[in-house]
């Protein structure tokens, strides 16, 4: 029988799985994926999807809240599920304003990068 392991070892070499891999860019699936998830337009798109991302940032932190006043228990999974929701709706925004979620990151690192550099990570306000 041969396996992929044996196929490997006898040195085939896919050709098509590895332009499959090459143009695959995870962000750009993820913010396609969640554009398609999409199901109000214009206005009512913006409302929905703001609302969305500061009730799923609410769930993230009524966790914590809890948490710290009552002593209730989360595990990771629970709080990383919220966050991905928090992504979902991140992403959402991004594309409605033209964006795209690989474009949040890459600024946020830029700014967050040079703030460094500049030595302003603590201090306020958004041109620091
Ligand atoms: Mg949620």
């Amino acid at each position: 029988m041969i396996t992929g392991g044996t196929l490997d070892e006898m040195g085939y070499y896919d050709a098509s799985y590895e332009l499959e891999q090459r143009d695959f860019d995870p962000y750009t699936t993820y913010s396609s994926w969640v554009e398609d998830k999409i199901m109000t337009e214009g206005d009512d798109r913006l409302v929905e999807n703001i609302l969305g991302l500061v009730g799923e940032a609410g769930e993230v932190a009524e966790k914590i809240k809890k948490l710290i006043r009552d002593d209730t228990r989360f595990n990771n999974q629970e709080i990383l599920k919220e966050l991905g929701d928090v992504l979902f709706y991140t992403t959402a925004l991004a594309n409605y304003y033209n964006g795209s979620l690989k474009m949040l990151i890459k600024m946020n690192v830029e700014k967050l990068d040079g703030r460094e550099a500049r030595g302003t990570l603590k201090g306020s306000g958004d041109d620091r």
